[in-house]
């Protein structure tokens, strides 16, 4: 359950100090992943942002941004019951998309989706290890509705507070296993 997966997010997490730049403390969760008790806790536990309070699943698509939102999106696309949807760095997709510019800490970067991936009408959930800035998941949601879908949640494994990700997230609603 919630608990089991929050208690595993807290044990296996490891933070590496001034990487990869100084003054960043990394949120590793490569040992969550090795783990299959704990991997498979979190998968439920941010499954749980795609149903209602009765179980039933409210979306038709979940999306992951690259690369460790990958990880986790597909295996939570598959406990739902739906399509997965990976939106990738600039450059890597093969056919048309729609892009989103967006700035990080230092400089720009670029977020790409297949124009064709998401449907109009179709309700997404967009899931990734770490919320930060906010700056990845506006992003996403942009492409989202450029597509025609509307961004119903975001599901991660833990969000950084004290960088207030809720200011750029803004009304979408946000589930995190852990606050720090
Ligand atoms: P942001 O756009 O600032 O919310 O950053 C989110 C993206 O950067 C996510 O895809 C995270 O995987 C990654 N990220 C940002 N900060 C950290 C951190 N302290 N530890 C691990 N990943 C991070």
């Amino acid at each position: 359950d919630r608990r089991t997966a929050v208690e595993a997010l807290r044990r296996l997490t490891v933070d590496v100090p001034d990487w990869p730049e100084a003054g960043v403390t990394f949120k590793d969760v490569t040992p969550v992943l090795a783990d299959h008790a704990a991997f498979s806790a979190v998968i439920t536990a941010l499954a749980a942002a795609g149903r209602d309070d009765h179980g039933t699943v409210v979306v038709d698509k979940v999306v992951g941004m690259e690369a460790r939102g990958f990880i986790l999106a597909a295996p939570v696309a598959l406990a739902l019951g739906v399509g997965f949807v990976p939106i990738r760095k600039a450059g890597k997709l093969p056919r048309e998309t729609h892009a989103v510019a967006y700035s990080l800490e230092y400089g720009e970067a670029t977020l790409e989706v297949h124009r064709d991936a998401i449907a109009p009408g179709e309700r997404v959930l967009l899931v990734d290890d770490v919320l930060a800035t906010g700056g990845t998941v506006a992003a996403t949601r942009e492409l989202v509705e450029a597509c025609g879908g509307t961004a119903v949640g975001v599901a991660v494994l833990m969000e950084l507070g004290f960088l207030d990700p809720r200011s750029v997230t803004g009304d979408l609603p946000v589930e995190s296993l852990l606050t720090l």
